[in-house]
C-alpha cells in the first residue's frame, strides 16, 4: 500500500483512530457505542485497518459479551506508521523517527554552527541525510512513513511551507519567512506540517500525553512560548497565536528583544535567570541550576521560585478567561517539584477559578522526547483530525 493510500485509509477513519488514541485499546462493541454505528460497521471498519497494519488484535477483554463469548480489545499498531520529528532548539535540531504510539524509535541530535537562515539549503541538507540515517537503522517500510513534522522557532505556515523569523523595523516587528518546508520537501516526497515549538508540544500532550481536550501549555528555556488546546484543536489566532513571551509581567522591567520593558522573557527566560543566580553561584545552564537547586542550593531555589510566580501572574487572566483542564509547563525550570508547586499555589490563590476548584498543574508527559514527538505528532494530527467536530473524542467515557 502507497503511503497516500495509507493517509487515506486512515483520513476516511479519523473518528475511529482519534478514538484509540486518546483512549487506548477497546473492544469493537464499545467503539460502535462512542462512535454512534452499528458493531458490524466497526468491524468493517477495524478489518480494513488491520489487514492495512494500522490496527492490531492484542487480546481479550476481561469483559464477556454473552455466554462463552469474550471480545478482542483492538488497538493501534505502533508499527503500523512513522512520522519523522524535526525539533529545532537554539543549539540543535533533535531529529526522531516517532511511531503510531507516539514512542521514538530513533533519534540523533544534529548541532551546527551555521546560521540557519543563511544557510538553509546546507542545515537542511544534513538534516535529510541524519534522517536516512535514522531511517535505515529501524529499516521501515517507505510505504509508512506518512510525513515530516516541525517544531519551528517562530511561527510558521504549512501551506505556504514557510517559518517566520523577526526583524525591528522602525520600532515595528516584521516577519520575514524562512522556506523551511518548501526545502525539506524537495529531499522527502512526503507532506511536511510545521508550527511554532510550543504548537508542536501542545499537539504532542494532546494526542499522546495529557491527552486533554482544553489545556494551556507554557514552554520556557531561551525564549517563552505558549499554545492553546481548545475543543480538542491547536488555536491558531491568524498565526501568531501563543506569543506568550511578550506578555507584561513587569510594567518597568528590563528591556526585551521586542523593544518593549518587562517582558515576561525579559525576567524569566535562560539568560536572565543565569544572570540573577551569577552573583552567587557560577552555573553554565539551566539545568544545572535546577539540579543545585533540587539538591538543596536555597538561593537558586529563591531565585527560581520568584520566576515561578511571575510565570504563575503571567497565567492569571489565561486560567480565568479559558478554565482550561489543565496546564502544562515544559521546559528544565520545571524538573523542580517546588517551582510547579510555587505556580499550582499561586494559581489557587489568585485567579477566580482556582477559588471554585483546584488548579491543575503538569510537568511535561515526555521528558526530553517531547519535541520529536510533538513535532511528529503534528502530522498524524491532521490524519486523525480532519474535519471532525470539536471535543471528539471526549476526554473523559463514561
Ligand atoms: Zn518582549
Amino acid at each position: 500500500m502507497a503511503p497516500t493510500d495509507l493517509r487515506s485509509l486512515m483520513m476516511t477513519n479519523h473518528r475511529l483512530l482519534s478514538l484509540l488514541m486518546i483512549h487506548g485499546p477497546m473492544m469493537r462493541v464499545d467503539m460502535a457505542k462512542w462512535l454512534g454505528i452499528s458493531t458490524p460497521a466497526v468491524t468493517y471498519r477495524t478489518s480494513d485497518l488491520i489487514n492495512a497494519g494500522i490496527l492490531n488484535e492484542i487480546g481479550e477483554a476481561d469483559g464477556q459479551l454473552g455466554p462463552g463469548r469474550r471480545s478482542q480489545l483492538i488497538d493501534l499498531n505502533p508499527e503500523g506508521a512513522y512520522v519523522l520529528g524535526i525539533y529545532r532548539t537554539r543549539a540543535e535540531f533533535e531529529l526522531g523517527l516517532v511511531n503510531l504510539k507516539g514512542e521514538v524509535v530513533a533519534s540523533r541530535n544534529l548541532n551546527t554552527t551555521l546560521d540557519y537562515k543563511e544557510n538553509l539549503d546546507e542545515i537542511i541538507e544534513l538534516i535529510a541525510k541524519d534522517c536516512r540515517k535514522l531511517i535505515s537503522e529501524v529499516n521501515i517500510p517507505a510505504e509508512r512513513l506518512l510525513g515530516v513534522g516541525v517544531g519551528t522557532i517562530g511561527a510558521a505556515d504549512s501551506q505556504k511551507g514557510v517559518e517566520y523569523t523577526y526583524r525591528m523595523q522602525d520600532g515595528r516587528i516584521t516577519p520575514v519567512p524562512i522556506p523551511t518546508g518548501d526545502t525539506l520537501s524537495r529531499y522527502f516526497g512526503i507532506p511536511i506540517e510545521m508550527a511554532t515549538k510550543a504548537r508542536a508540544l501542545a499537539s504532542g500532550e494532546r494526542w499522546f500525553g495529557c491527552r486533554r481536550n482544553s489545556f494551556f501549555l507554557v514552554h520556557v528555556h531561551h525564549g517563552v512560548s505558549s499554545a492553546v488546546v481548545l475543543g480538542g484543536y491547536l488555536y491558531k489566532g491568524q498565526g501568531h497565536a501563543g506569543a506568550m513571551g511578550h506578555v507584561k509581567a513587569s510594567i518597568d522591567g528590563p528591556l526585551c528583544t521586542c523593544g518593549e520593558r518587562g517582558c515576561l522573557e525579559s525576567i524569566v527566560s535562560r539568560d536572565a535567570l543565569l544572570k540573577k543566580i551569577k552573583p552567587y553561584r557560577r552555573v553554565t545552564d539551566l539545568y544545572e541550576a535546577v539540579e543545585l537547586a533540587n539538591n538543596g542550593d536555597e538561593r537558586i531555589m529563591e531565585t527560581l521560585c520568584e520566576a515561578a510566580k511571575v510565570i504563575a501572574t503571567a497565567c492569571t487572566s489565561i486560567v480565568d478567561v479559558l478554565e482550561p483542564e489543565t496546564l502544562v509547563f515544559v521546559g528544565p525550570l520545571f524538573n523542580s517539584p517546588k517551582v510547579l508547586e510555587t505556580i499550582k499555589q499561586e494559581l489557587d490563590a489568585h485567579t477566580f477559578v482556582g477559588r471554585l476548584h483546584q488548579i491543575e498543574v503538569s510537568p511535561s508527559s515526555f521528558g526530553k522526547d517531547a519535541g520529536m514527538i510533538g513535532a511528529a505528532s503534528l502530522v498524524y494530527s491532521t490524519l486523525v483530525q480532519a474535519g471532525q467536530s470539536p471535543d471528539w473524542p471526549p476526554t473523559k467515557l463514561s
